[in-house]
């Protein structure tokens, strides 16, 4: 049986063949870091580092923040992490990466949330038989004891940010809030949070009970769409200069493009 992600779910809605490529053919690529992944990474890791202190009682200070991202970005960065927007360097991303967490520190000190977990693995049971299970992990989990709500916590770090009404209609943390309500009998109210770094901004979105039954059906249909798919059609987008099939793709291309010339269809 096959343990579906959001990501697994949005590489399809991406483009069909590339889910093929990737999760079907298991395609070996040299999975080329790309530095936008990069900084998101060593941001989400200092940040997932500065509130397992706090679990234990401490705050950190800012500059230990910063020293911890600055140490782990020199430790890992190397010359073959890709730069697709050529307008900017390693240091711009490094320079960025510094900046939001300065400004999300100054934004939500004094830090007195009531954490559950951090990088909580996630298990949602979406048929209720264990025959369409979806699986992820959320950045934090909080329990709000005054107003007895969890709290799913997002740290985003793309340089876009999502009107309120695709944080109303957002996949991704609805579907974890249900494997909460799965996990945790008392929870309720489940508030989503997104923190949009570069824009030190907070946005939130609730679900009611009938909005998530809903998600939950339309997702079992997507996963059964996947399921007897047999076409995997392209689907060219912006998104294709960070794919890591493109080299295979054009390949696929040029022998339907063979197919199509021998039967003089062009
Ligand atoms: S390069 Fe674009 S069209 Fe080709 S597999 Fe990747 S995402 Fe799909």
């Amino acid at each position: 049986m096959v343990i579906y992600s959001h990501s697994r779910l949005s590489t399809y809605e991406q483009c069909p063949m590339k889910f093929k490529f990737k999760y079907l053919d298991k395609i070996p690529v040299e999975i080329e870091d790309t530095i936008e992944c990069f900084m998101g990474r060593k941001v989400h890791e200092a940040l997932e580092w500065f509130y397992k202190k706090i679990i234990i009682g401490e705050v950190p200070k800012l500059k230990d923040v910063l020293e911890q991202y600055e140490c782990s970005w020199f430790k890992d960065f190397n010359k073959e992490i890709k730069i697709v927007k050529k307008e900017f360097s390693s240091e711009d991303y490094f320079i960025k990466g510094h900046y939001f967490i300065s400004k999300y520190y100054e934004k939500n000190y004094p830090f007195e949330n009531n954490i559950l977990a951090i990088e909580k693995k996630i298990l949602v049971d979406l048929d209720g038989k264990g025959e369409y299970l979806l699986r992820g992990f959320i950045d934090r989990l909080d329990y709000n004891k005054e107003t007895k709500e969890y709290e799913i916590h997002d740290y985003k770090t793309g340089g876009w940010m999502k009107s309120q009404k695709e944080l109303d209609k957002d996949r991704q943390l609805a579907l974890y809030s249900l494997g909460i309500k799965q996990e945790f009998s008392d929870a309720e109210r489940i508030l989503l949070n997104w923190h949009f770094l570069a824009f030190n901004k907070k946005m939130f979105s609730l679900r009611t009970n009938e909005e998530l039954e809903k998600l939950k059906q339309k997702t079992i249909e997507l996963i059964k769409k996947i399921e007897i798919e047999t076409n995997w059609p392209t689907s060219k987008s912006a998104l294709c200069d960070w794919c890591e099939f493109q080299e295979h793709c054009g390949k696929v291309q040029s022998l339907n493009l063979d197919n199509l010339s021998s039967k003089e269809d062009i």
